[in-house]
């Protein structure tokens, strides 16, 4: 993929995801990394999705040298630049705000397994990950502690953090853990939740092919 194609996929999901509003005002951002080179294309900081056009999207490494862009790379490069370091599978991150994950990123409550489609998309619970500085890598870190076996985690009183190979991937499982809150928040005002059991949840993992819990 060349720079310019990895500038458009960080261009064309960030607009969609304003659109679908996992994104707020200038909150979030989203970027992927190019296996050969490393080099890192990122959404910049402060600039409005709706006006944002592909010369505003920034490319840093992964130590955060600014190699395309006119801006400042997004205030939490730190946080996606350590999950690239330490995961060697992981390509592309989204991080949103979205308003149900986030309601369980403040009351600290992992959001349950009560669809067979978290077990597809995020593979089991979505975890919570301790508190850290926004801007600071160690938000990477901790997100990286309970992202074994996971695809997404809430970041305590701040929002979402998803996975994955490429965007397309990290993009609709941010979508599912905003779409898995919605249901839980929804089925707690009707009465009472019901986690699909252990064993049920290992079934489809050894039908996926993932490692049994
Ligand atoms: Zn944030």
């Amino acid at each position: 993929m060349t720079i310019l194609e990895m500038k458009q996929a960080v261009l064309d999901y960030s607009k969609q995801s304003y659109e679908e509003k996992l994104f707020a005002g200038t909150s979030g951002n989203l970027s992927m990394r190019d296996p050969e080179t490393g080099l890192v294309a990122i959404t910049p900081g402060s600039i409005a999705y709706p006006t944002m056009t592909i010369d505003d999207v920034m490319v840093i490494t992964l130590d955060g040298k600014i190699v395309e862009g006119f801006h400042n790379p997004s205030s939490e490069w730190k946080m996606h630049t350590e999950i690239y370091k330490n995961r060697n599978d992981v390509h592309a991150v989204v991080h949103t705000h979205s308003p149900y994950a986030t309601g369980f990123a403040v009351t600290h409550d992992r959001i349950p397994v009560i669809l067979i489609e978290m077990m597809f998309f995020l593979y089991g619970d979505v975890p919570v990950a301790e508190y850290r500085i926004p801007g600071s890598a160690e938000l990477g870190t901790e997100a990286l502690k309970v992202l074994h076996n996971r695809t997404a985690c809430l970041l305590a009183n701040h929002g979402v953090l998803a996975i994955g190979p490429n965007l397309d991937r990290a993009h609709i499982r941010a979508v599912y853990t905003e779409d898995a809150a919605k249901i839980c928040t929804q089925a707690k005002i009707i009465g009472t939740v019901h986690e699909m059991s252990k064993d049920e949840q290992n079934k489809m993992r050894r039908k996926m092919g993932i490692p049994e819990e």
